[in-house]
């Protein structure tokens, strides 16, 4: 209709957002695991400290520190003590931005436009990735992942890059351990990673660290062509905040540094992230519980036999009906959305938050009543 919009954009719908416009007392009522949130709020006290940061510290009428520059040292600190790093990481391999999705555009933007490049996912995955791509006009190319354990098809990978021409791959982009299905990189996808020449940029996306303790980042020094991205979004329980960050190469990070918008991280939502930081061994301890309260989750869904469970290396898990008719997955979600817990539908299976004890207990009470229904689930 209008027609100065960019004729592709058509095809385009908005994301929808979590919780999609209730308000907030609505959703309090409803078990969210679908979005892979920390089940816990940040504590009070440090809610007050944040407070407290809001009244004496961060003046409104001034533009936030548009350098980050005491978030970059922290995260820094961070990331050479949680990997035991001999070099430090310094702020110069940092870039922080309004969630990793915005650095996710970034990279795009600084490796893929002006039809310079495509990028390689492996399906399924972080659809973001492939979001974003589409929105700026930038191909991707996708390959698949074992139906068993979702191992990356790497012949196929292989072959796509060497046959990539017009615009060549030029960004592989792998999560670690993979959403929505919960698996580490393995050893052989590590090695083909670490294959890939150098003017291919390989985006690592950590944002479930945490909870799996596997990263690359010792290895970063060896590959100027590796990225890694993290959030505060998950374990660190920021995601109102919006704050992720990239570990990288130097020159990378100055490149994502010219692309950025000049104060992309609100005041506040950078001391969060510093608090959230400096209080990391309490918020950090939940981390046990949900493990341990994850394997609860599985090992009791895998007495299902008319049920596929997957082991997760992250704070969710994966599952899908053996037989899969025609909508059964969007019936299941629908069904438990009406019991009171959102799941999530996706990649052709369901993925599910592991939550607070009493929001697991619930997700398995009515899953156990939607599959009740259904034969097919051997569960008498
Ligand atoms: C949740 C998630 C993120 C986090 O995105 P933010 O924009 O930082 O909230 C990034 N990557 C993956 C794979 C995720 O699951």
């Amino acid at each position: 209709m209008l027609g100065f919009i960019r004729s592709d954009l058509a095809q385009f719908t908005a994301y929808t957002p979590n919780p999609g416009g209730d308000s907030g007392k609505a959703i309090k009522s409803v078990d969210r695991v679908d979005a892979n949130e920390s089940p816990d709020d940040l504590p009070i006290e440090l809610k007050e400290k944040l407070t407290w940061t809001y009244q004496q510290e961060i003046e409104a009428n001034r533009y936030p520190d548009g350098s980050h520059q005491a978030l970059k040292d922290a995260i820094a600190h961070y990331v050479t003590e949680s990997a035991s790093l001999e070099t430090p990481v310094t702020s110069s391999q940092i870039s922080v931005g309004n969630g990793s999705d915005e650095l996710i555009r970034s990279l795009l933007i600084t490796t893929c436009l002006r039809g310079e490049g495509s990028i390689l996912v492996a399906n399924p995955t972080f659809s973001m990735y492939g979001i974003l791509a589409q929105t700026l006009g930038i191909p991707v190319v996708t390959v698949e992942r074992s139906p068993d354990n979702f191992e990356i098809n790497l012949d196929q990978a292989q072959r796509a890059i060497a046959q990539s021409e017009h615009p060549p791959i030029r960004v592989v982009f792998v999560v670690h351990p993979n959403s929505p299905t919960g698996n580490s990189l393995t050893a052989s996808e590590l090695k083909w990673l670490r294959s890939l020449p150098d003017h291919i940029l390989v985006v690592i996306d950590e944002a479930y660290f945490e909870f799996s303790q596997t990263s690359v980042v010792k290895e970063l020094a060896q590959h100027p062509n590796w990225a890694i991205l993290r959030t505060f979004s998950k374990a660190f329980r920021l995601a109102a905040h919006r704050v992720g960050y990239c570990i990288a190469h130097p020159d990378l990070i100055a490149a994502l540094e010219k692309m950025r918008l000049p104060y992309n991280l609100p005041s506040f939502s950078q001391a969060a992230a510093l608090v959230a930081l400096t209080h990391r061994d309490q918020l950090l301890a939940a981390i046990p519980p949900i493990i341990a309260e994850r394997d609860k989750l599985l090992a009791t869904l895998s007495e299902y036999p008319g049920l596929q469970v997957w082991s997760s290396s992250a704070n969710f898990i994966y599952i899908r009906p053996r037989q899969l008719k025609q909508n059964s997955l969007s019936q299941i979600v629908q069904q438990m959305k009406a019991q009171g817990t959102v799941i999530r539908n996706t990649g052709g299976g369901l993925r599910i938050t592991v939550g607070s004890p009493e929001e697991n207990q619930r997700t398995l009470q009515r899953l156990y009543q939607t599959f009740e229904k259904d034969s097919h689930f051997g569960y008498s």
